[in-house]
């Protein structure tokens, strides 16, 4: 496909989700500009990422630091500068790579990635943004902070001078039906907020339930299928 194709497909499928979210806000009865979108580009290349810049998303999302790192770098190089958001998995020996590229850590989850953050944003010009990643039904196998654990890592953040607490981040656990999950989170949020009122960020809502993460309360939904297409379970 030649990047002009490419360009027009990601432009129509970037209007009709821009289209969904502004729906699902005034739906909420909330203002059409309050969620921001981040477009998860993982899989996908480095020409993706410039185009959606150039079609004017300001968000994107990674989640393996091996395909992030060189992309997002290539991705600035060529003069797209969106934010980049690290939506996967982070263990602690990633987190100077990380640090080096990523505006927003989406998943941290425990008090010793928070020591390892802080250690590795040491030389950033600016904090790095991070979000407490929950876990809604307590199954951290997939990653996320349970009931306390939440109050444990946001302090840490909140302690030091290279972080910048922003919120919270969830994913909807699959069986679950995904208003009670963001409800569920919505909950932690508001918990959370009244310890750290700048913590109002809420990352929730993909491609499948944005509708009832934005009628939750989110204030960014995380789209990677609706905007790229299927990505290939192979790569
Ligand atoms: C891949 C991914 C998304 C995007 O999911 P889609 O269903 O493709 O929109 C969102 N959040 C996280 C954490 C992901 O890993």
């Amino acid at each position: 496909m030649t990047d002009a194709a490419r360009r027009d497909e990601l432009a129509v499928s970037l209007a009709e989700v821009r289209e969904r979210i502004v729906r699902a806000c005034v739906a909420a009865g909330r203002e059409p500009d309050a969620v921001t979108l981040v477009a998860v580009t993982k899989t996908y290349p480095v020409s993706d990422v410039v185009l959606l810049a150039g079609l004017g998303v300001t968000d994107v999302g990674e989640n393996r630091d091996q395909e992030a790192g060189p992309k997002i770098e290539a991705a600035r190089a060529a003069g797209a500068t969106p934010r980049c958001h690290f939506i996967g998995q982070l263990q602690r020996n990633k987190a100077k790579s990380v640090a080096g590229y990523a505006d927003v850590i989406e998943t941290v989850d425990s008090v010793r990635l928070v020591t390892a953050l802080d250690r590795a944003a040491a030389d950033r010009p600016e904090p790095l943004g991070v979000l407490v990643q929950v876990s809604i039904d307590g199954d951290v196998a997939r990653g996320g902070a349970v009931e306390d654990d939440l109050w444990r890592i946001s302090d840490a953040v909140a302690a030091t001078t290279t972080l910048r607490l922003g919120g919270v981040m969830a994913v909807a656990p699959r069986e679950w039906d995904p208003d009670r999950a963001f409800e569920q989170l919505a909950v932690r949020s508001a918990g959370l907020v009244e310890r750290h009122p700048v913590a109002t960020a809420i990352s929730a809502g993909m491609s499948g339930d944005l509708e009832a993460a934005v009628r939750h309360g989110a204030t960014h939904v995380r789209i990677g299928t609706s905007l790229l297409g299927m990505r290939n379970l192979l790569r």
